[in-house]
């Protein structure tokens, strides 16, 4: 593995330099927001933040996506456009919780039975460059309850370690590599780095001071589909879908055709198990009848059915649907008050 410094007033015109050359996705102002954009000439990479309000999944499974266009004619569908083939692309300034949702998403888009070759060649074409979360950002952040660590690695490509003036960059993928002759000299690191770094990781762990019993109440979702604590969760839920759309691991779809006269296309985007219409069906009946049965799927789905399926918790701790929910629904309360029934 190669590991090199990177000076902090360095960093971002080395991402700007970057992106005239390559398209580059990276956390940027606008208004109140930190938001991960693709990186245009003028915009400013930001260095220090928290994390971006937008999950970065956007990036590799867009909010919406023209899948095909297609003529309607006299012998029937004819394809007349699918999408270009994507560039390569590096997406920066992902935090490790982030990181780590490309890993799960992986095993439903991107596993050797079923391949989303949308999402799997934007996939293979990136490369994820991570800040450790050497100052855990927000009191909400529980990565630590959910498999996660604020200094993994899983999913990264470079690790970033910010360490004062400078940055660690360790390059932990061929992926990784690849990109360092593009970075320009940097220096390499030397072992008083790396054993500060190591420190760092401790510490920061201990930071985060938001626990829930993420793996333990599996067991009790196995047993108590119809338990009546299903009935006290979702009373003030809106259905507004906040939650779902700015989660990173949600991936629930919809694909719809949109035709005008012969012209049609067909078009892929998030839905939300929080929405009625989710589960409607067409003879009207819906199996989801109320926010209730959402609120139980979205909880099974992310404690249970994940990890019956892939062995892993389908949340990685951000935090972001307990910030964003406006009615202060708070996911890691949930999961507490199951681990004492
Ligand atoms: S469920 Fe909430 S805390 Fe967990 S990954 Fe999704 S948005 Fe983040
Ligand atoms: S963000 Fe809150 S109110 Fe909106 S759907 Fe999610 S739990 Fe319900």
């Amino acid at each position: 593995m190669e590991t090199r410094i990177i000076k902090k007033e360095n960093l971002a015109g080395i991402v700007k330099k970057l992106s005239e050359d390559m398209l580059v996705y990276a956390p940027v102002q606008e208004e109140d927001n930190v938001l991960f954009k693709v990186l245009e000439k003028g915009m400013e990479p930001l260095i220090e933040f928290d994390n971006a309000k937008n999950a970065p999944k956007n990036f590799f499974f867009p909010q919406t996506e023209t899948m095909m266009r297609y003529l309607k004619g006299e012998r029937g569908e004819e394809l007349t456009d699918v999408p270009e083939e994507m560039q390569e692309a590096v997406l920066f300034g992902v935090r490790p919780c982030d990181a780590r949702s490309f890993v799960l998403l992986d095993n439903v888009f991107n596993d050797s039975k079923y391949r989303d070759p949308y999402y799997a060649e934007r996939r293979e074409k990136t490369t994820i460059v991570s800040f450790a979360c050497v100052e855990p950002p927000y009191t909400t952040c529980f990565c630590t309850s959910v498999d996660g660590h604020p200094f993994s690695t899983e999913g990264i490509d470079i690790s970033l370690v910010d360490l004062g003036d400078e940055f660690l960059a360790e390059f932990l993928t061929p992926k990784g590599e690849s990109l360092l002759v593009r970075l320009g000299e940097l220096p390499k690191a030397d072992e008083a780095s790396m054993s500060k770094k190591e420190a760092l990781s401790g510490e920061a762990a201990d930071k985060i001071k938001s626990k829930v019993p993420g793996r333990s109440i599996k067991p009790w979702l196995d047993e108590n589909f119809e338990h009546p604590f299903w009935d006290t969760i979702h009373q003030s839920c809106l259905a507004c879908g906040t939650c779902t759309y700015l989660c990173p691991t949600c991936h629930c779809f919809d694909i719809t055709d949109e035709i005008k006269k012969e012209e049609g296309k067909r078009i892929r985007s998030w839905d939300s198990c929080m929405y009625w219409l989710f589960t409607m069906e067409t003879s009207g009946h819906n199996p989801r009848p109320s926010q209730k049965e959402r609120w139980r799927q979205r909880l099974m789905h992310k404690f249970k059915y994940f990890v019956d399926n892939f062995d892993a918790i389908a949340c990685v701790g951000c935090g972001r649907c307990v910030m964003y929910c406006p009615v202060n629904i708070d996911i890691r309360k949930i999961v507490q008050d199951i681990s004492k029934l």
